[in-house]
């Protein structure tokens, strides 16, 4: 009996709702049912928004001159670009940050195989022997190995090294694919993830897997080997200024600072916003040192067994790190148009239902003349503000908003993430004004990095200036530096300022018969080197 009752109460219940939702609403909020309909719709939709909004409330960026490295952090989850992993210092790479790092893959990937460099792959898995037989290289990796003792059920009879970097496991190979100099050069890339066990890590700039490409190459001469080091810092160089709109100083690592095996390494440095540097790539002239350990040998003209001279180079996801600590603000990170998954977001608003056909016919005629560019049309539920906001944080270059006055007047308000500033253009120089901002933002980001870095370098004359710009004022100090370990370590020590580089001629104003006096110890120098606290 009581379940009977049960059923005939919600029965009424029902009723009763009915009554309430035909009779009642519709005289309280007008007299046609289409109206009333309109207006629940509304509240729905309104209620749906404000629940939306409220997820939304709880995105809060810290401001950068406030805590910069919590304002990196904010930045990536507000634009949603990534996040650690349940492994410490590993991080998940989320769709947006993923998008960002396959189109630098696909600009860089295309200048790598212009250049005639051909892509491979090699094993994730390295016999540790490999690493122990270059002694330099396995000193300077064996920290941050990560190593395999147990596979199958059982222990391994040899331990495998997970790649911190492939070398050794390539130059194997390529001991068994050059025989003469017809062979030669190889020029070898291959995109992947390696690991290095981090202590303290950070989401890009140094997670203890990640991702990255790397080169290697083999020549005949030594000359042959520096000049491709050098052509490919060059590329780095190009890429990063021409892409990221991030400009670099370019030269070489002091001894301590070199990769571990190489003779010399080259380096591209960038200055962050919180005027730290940032290595952001780096190509390696390894000499013979890899060849004489993998038994890497050709045949020369004369019939002359010799061994191949070698490098390496890469740059890893920390690029995208890079792009945010250089042009990020308080709202988000700001993505170059160049390398920009998005680049356009239209945002069409309206009031009612009428309103909003309208602008979304206008918004999808207009992204039909901008098709070569990538595009959202943003017509969710959700009130313009916030639709705005998302855009903003995540660094799409132009916002493009379609009102009901802008259908009226054939125009459409368009909204640079860069500075902000708005401009009304014309429905039918839209495709044209679109191309030339787009251009004017990636120069614009560009220019004001650049100018932030130069207003950021300090000449350097004594060694009280050096430890004051350091300490109170930061980012890139240009001195005379005598070239020993003793004094780079000293300055290490005194102000962790370390020598970036020692930048190449052409960016230096001082030609080779440069002389001056070391900013440490006051002898001779022969060359300027660059300092700064790195990440
Ligand atoms: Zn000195």
């Amino acid at each position: 009996m009581d379940l009977f009752f049960s059923k005939i109460r919600q029965v009424l219940d029902k009723i009763y709702l009915l009554f309430i939702k035909n009779k009642i609403k519709p005289e309280r909020f007008g007299k046609s049912s289409g109206k009333y309909i309109d207006n629940q719709k509304k509240r729905n939709e309104e209620s749906k928004m404000i629940s939306d909004e409220k997820k939304e409330t709880k995105i809060k960026i810290v401001k950068r001159n406030e805590n910069f490295s919590q304002w990196y952090l904010d930045v990536i989850a507000a634009a949603d670009l990534a996040d650690y992993a349940p492994v410490k210092g590993c991080m998940v790479i989320k769709p947006y940050g993923y998008a960002i790092w396959e189109n630098i893959q696909k600009v860089l990937d295309s200048m790598i195989k212009a250049t005639g460099h051909k892509n491979a792959y090699f094993p994730v898995f390295i016999p540790e022997s490999f690493l122990e037989r270059e002694t330099e290289h396995v000193e300077g990796f064996s920290p941050e190995l990560a190593v395999v003792t147990h596979a199958g059920g059982k222990k391994l009879e040899e331990n495998l090294v997970v790649r911190p970097t492939s070398e050794t496991i390539i130059y194997s190979s390529f001991a068994k694919w050059i025989h003469s100099w017809r062979d030669l050069p190889l020029l070898i890339n291959q995109w992947c993830n390696v690991v290095r066990w981090e202590m303290r890590p950070r989401l890009f700039l140094r997670t203890t897997e990640f991702l990255w490409q790397e080169g290697h190459t083999a020549h005949a001469t030594h000359d042959e080997a520096q000049e491709e080091a050098r052509r490919m810092i060059e590329i780095y160089r190009n890429f990063v200024e021409d892409y990221l709109a991030i400009p670099v100083v370019v030269g070489r690592k002091s001894e301590s600072e070199k990769f571990a095996g190489a003779l010399e390494t080259l380096t591209i440095e960038g200055l962050m916003q919180d005027k730290k540097v940032l290595q952001c790539g780096t190509s390696h002239d390894l000499g013979q040192n890899f060849a004489k350990v993998f038994d890497v040998k050709f045949l020369d003209k004369s019939g002359n067994e010799q061994y191949v001279w070698q490098t390496s180079w890469g740059v890893s996801t920390r690029l995208i790190g890079a792009v945010i600590m250089v042009h990020g603000d308080d709202k988000g990170i700001i993505v170059p148009p160049r390398i920009a998954p998005i680049c356009i977001a239209i945002v069409p608003i309206w009031k009612n239902s009428e309103e909003k056909v309208k602008t979304i016919e206008v918004a999808k005629k207009l992204t039909k003349t901008i098709s070569s560019f990538s595009f959202v049309i943003d017509d969710r539920d959700l009130r313009p503000a916030w639709r705005y906001y998302e855009w903003e944080r995540k660094g799409i270059p132009i916002r493009v908003e379609i009102g009901p006055r802008d259908v009226e007047n054939n125009q459409a308000v368009l909204v640079r993430r860069d500075t902000g500033e708005k401009i009304i253009v014309s429905q039918d120089e839209f495709a044209a004004r679109i191309a030339e901002i787009l251009n004017s933002i990636q120069q614009n980001l560009y220019n004001r990095a650049k100018q932030f870095r130069d207003e950021n370098t300090h000449d350097v004359k004594s060694w009280n200036e050096f430890q004051r710009i350091i300490e109170h004022q930061g980012g890139f100090i240009r001195a005379d530096w005598c070239g020993s370990v003793e004094c780079e370590t000293k300055i290490k020590e005194i102000t962790k300022a370390t020598v970036r580089c020692i930048p190449f001629e052409k960016d230096e104003k001082h030609n080779e018969k440069h002389e001056g006096i070391c900013v440490y110890c006051g002898k001779t120098s022969r060359s300027r080197a660059l300092f700064g606290r790195a990440y």
